[in-house]
């Protein structure tokens, strides 16, 4: 099984993103500097991580809010 990458996204400077799942395409509103992982509400993949400042996630940012 490949390992999930996770990302931090560039240009965030929101409170809030819009990240798509990379495994079943659903669009989430997430916050921004999340401070425990953050799972997909359709499939239950992990789409961010905590990492003290910007999420980190394994999906797409789509829009910040
Ligand atoms: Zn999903």
């Amino acid at each position: 099984m490949a390992e999930t990458k996770f990302v931090k996204p560039k240009n965030v400077n929101g409170h809030f993103v819009k990240i798509k799942c990379k495994d079943c395409g659903n669009v989430q509103v997430v916050f921004a500097r999340p401070s425990s992982v953050v799972t997909c509400n359709i499939c239950g993949a992990t789409i961010a991580k905590p990492t003290g400042g910007i999420l980190a996630t394994s999906g797409e940012v789509v829009e910040v809010l």
